[in-house]
């Protein structure tokens, strides 16, 4: 039967493809692909966590005390029974065989499917045994965990799997977080599909930065498609479609055709240096979370990295940090793939709904931290862990002597934060300079995120070299909006008067103090906001590699100094964003975080 579930769209084009659920379980579960050559050992791995289970159960019923109630150890056989049933350890292996998945996801893969037959059994008793087998696997997993040599793969080591010939498959899950995200990034799904999220929430950002369409927020996507479903992701429209009728899946083939050559229209512009009408010069800086999307960067024409999210280089470790060397070596790949182009480090940004490792948005807020986006993130992370702070300057400023290195430093909202981290850049540079490692000028900026930050940065820019609006977090702080929190999305709203005076007034006090100024949240990779973040005076946007030939397009179409005596009217208004398109340019772009 055909369906459509709808969400928040967050990231654009159509996605034709068959759904791959990822179970959300209490366990944490790495989900990542494994090699053909690993198939064997994966499946043995999943029979010895078997039985690994099975003795244990057998030895709890051993150990049972003679006035045990025989309901126990009734109980105990039903785990075993289904602990040992074809349906349970077959299909495992199927999963591993099939789908080349690590034995952790092919089993969480399975009891999706037994979940869903079990919630549809008439009979009481037996439906209820859906948490029995609930129980087992999470057994199962947890040995799985406890296996002895055993390490998460990283990001790096995701095995890709060849699919060449085979349909396109489509994550649906309730939730991802970002670290796993991350593992997903260079794997095989051409969408994404969330219960939860929202449109910049950093699981949505990451399936922007791999320029595959994605809707979050669809509350029950993940409870109603079904594994091999033939699923549709609008990513325009935020719908999902899933077994569409056949002619439906004509009219999308044809609408991804259609982008697919205005993508291949607007690559055409990658030498195409960004200048206005009226001859601005415009920076399109790009958006990379590792240094192997530096190569995404030069493709699309980028003349810098605006941002470069380091914290993605911290996660899915286990509770480990990367060492300096480690990092040093990240940040230098970086660097030299840009080819004496300026790369902005940004120092770790983890908290929020960014965990160190594979824990959820939602997991953190309600079970761990009372507030996480108002709490130890970003550098106050940083300037709490003193050693950790230097090690990633230390690392940063060794990778300056390969090319033109930039530091930035996330949430900054205090002066005496700012002293801090001038004091932490002078003791770094003393100490590089004493173990005789090269190191060039660095310059030194802060993002303006906090609403405090915005309101002072006169004060603040005394101390810098340049700033970058991160409007992500801005517009959530200022709006008291979680920006992964769907319940109250709509209320998400760049176009807030408050949000357009902060950042006009940011944009125009560092252009005043002689600074540079930049945007690197997603307002700048929308097209949308291009008129109005150019009529602000912005001449530096970064965005994900992929949205530059479009914001190009725009900028070649503008006409900066025009703009820029209309901006008055659409601050001034009660609703900007109609002013804006009233006053504006002329033609129509569609595509909007709104
Ligand atoms: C922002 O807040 O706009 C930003 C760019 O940082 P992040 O999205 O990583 O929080
Ligand atoms: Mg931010």
């Amino acid at each position: 039967m055909s369906f459509q579930v709808f969400g928040i769209p967050v990231s654009r084009g159509v996605a034709i493809g068959r759904a791959v659920l990822v179970a959300s379980s209490r366990v944490d579960v790495a989900h990542y692909f494994i090699a053909e050559a690993q198939i064997e050992s994966e499946i043995q791995r999943a029979l010895r966590a078997r039985d690994v289970v099975a003795a244990e159960l057998e030895a709890l019923k051993q150990d049972l005390p003679g006035d045990a109630p025989h309901e126990l150890a009734a109980l105990l056989d039903v785990h075993l029974m289904l602990l040992h049933d074809d349906a349970l350890t077959g299909a495992t292996k199927q999963w591993i065989i099939e789908r080349h998945y690590n034995a952790e996801w092919a089993l969480s893969a399975q009891l999706e499917v037994l979940a869903r037959q079990f919630d549809e059994m008439e009979d009481d008793y037996l439906r209820e045994r859906k948490a029995d087998l609930e129980q087992v696997v999470e057994r199962v997993l947890s040995a799985l965990a406890r296996e002895q040599g055993h390490a998460p793969v990283d990001a790096a080591s995701v095995v890709q799997r060849d699919f060449a010939g085979e349909d396109p498959l489509l994550l649906v899950a309730a939730d991802i977080a970002p670290a796993d995200m991350m593992q997903f990034k260079r794997s095989v799904f051409h969408g994404f599909i969330t219960d939860i999220g929202g449109k910049t929430s950093h699981t949505a950002i990451v399936a922007r930065s791999m320029d595959i369409p994605a809707v979050v927020g669809t509350r029950e996507a993940s409870r109603l498609i079904r594994h091999d479903d033939w699923v549709i992701i609008d990513g325009d429209a935020g719908a999902v479609i899933v077994n569409p009728s056949p002619i439906m899946l004509e009219e999308y083939r044809f609408r991804q055709r259609q982008s697919e050559l205005e993508r291949a229209r607007l690559t055409r512009l990658r030498h195409t240096p960004a200048v206005t009408l009226d001859g601005e010069r415009v920076e399109l800086h790009a958006n990379i979370e590792l240094p192997a999307d530096a190569a995404g960067a030069i493709e699309s024409g980028a003349t810098g990295v605006g941002l470069f999210r380091s914290e993605f280089l911290f996660m899915n470790r286990g509770g480990e940090l990367p060492s300096e060397e480690e990092q040093f070596i990240a940040y230098k790949a970086a660097v030299e793939a840009m080819r004496g182009m300026p790369v902005t480090i940004r120092t770790v940004d983890v908290g929020a709904d960014k965990p160190l490792d594979r824990m959820s948005a939602s997991e953190l807020r309600h079970e761990h931290v009372l507030n996480p986006a108002m709490g130890l993130r970003a550098i106050r992370w940083s300037l709490a862990e003193p050693s950790m702070f230097r090690q990633q300057l230390r690392a940063i400023y060794r990778a300056s002597a390969f090319g033109k290195v930039r530091l930035l430093i996330p949430m900054v909202a205090h002066l005496g934060e700012v002293r801090q981290i001038l004091e932490s850049v002078k003791k770094v540079q003393q100490q590089l300079t004493d173990a005789g490692q090269a190191f060039t000028k660095v310059d030194l900026g802060v993002m303006v995120e906090i609403p405090a930050a915005a309101v002072m940065l006169p004060l603040i820019l005394r101390h810098v070299d340049f700033v970058s609006v991160g409007t992500n977090d801005l517009i959530q702080y200022t709006l008291a909006i979680d920006r992964a929190d769907e319940a109250v999305a709509h209320l998400y709203d760049p176009w807030h008067p408050a949000v357009l005076q902060l950042l006009s007034r940011s944009i125009a006090e560092s252009v005043a103090a002689g600074k540079s100024v930049s945007v690197c949240g997603e307002m700048a990779g929308d097209p949308v906001f291009t008129d109005l973040l150019l009529a602000m005076g912005l001449r530096s946007f970064s965005m994900h590699p992929s949205q530059i030939p479009s914001v190009k397009q725009r900028i070649l179409r503008a006409d900066a100094a025009r703009l820029a005596r209309v901006l008055p009217q659409v601050l001034a208004s009660e609703d900007p964003q109609r002013e804006a398109q009233a006053v504006f340019a002329s033609h129509k772009v569609t595509h909007s975080l709104q």
